[in-house]
């Protein structure tokens, strides 16, 4: 039996097969499960803040978090243009 690496979609819940053919980690099975994985994101911090569960704080420390994180991977990665 060989390993086959399935994975399921982060968003959809669908298996697929990544293709590593390039230098990003595949987690949804297509670009639109991608994009609704962002939007759903945005959705429920939109909410989150409007209940006052969250503030505009919060959302400065996740975003700088994030590009923190992105730096230090990107840097790993260094991608062409
Ligand atoms: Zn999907």
């Amino acid at each position: 039996m060989t390993n086959v690496d399935q994975f399921s979609c982060r968003w959809c819940g669908q298996s697929f097969a990544p293709r590593l053919n390039g230098g990003t980690e595949k987690l949804h099975c297509r670009v639109q499960c991608r994009h609704e994985h962002r939007e759903g994101r945005v959705a429920i911090a939109e909410a989150l803040e409007q209940s006052g569960k969250i503030s505009i704080k919060d959302e400065h420390v996740a975003l700088s978090e994030k590009r923190e994180r992105q730096a230090r991977h990107s840097k790993h990665a260094n991608r062409a243009g």
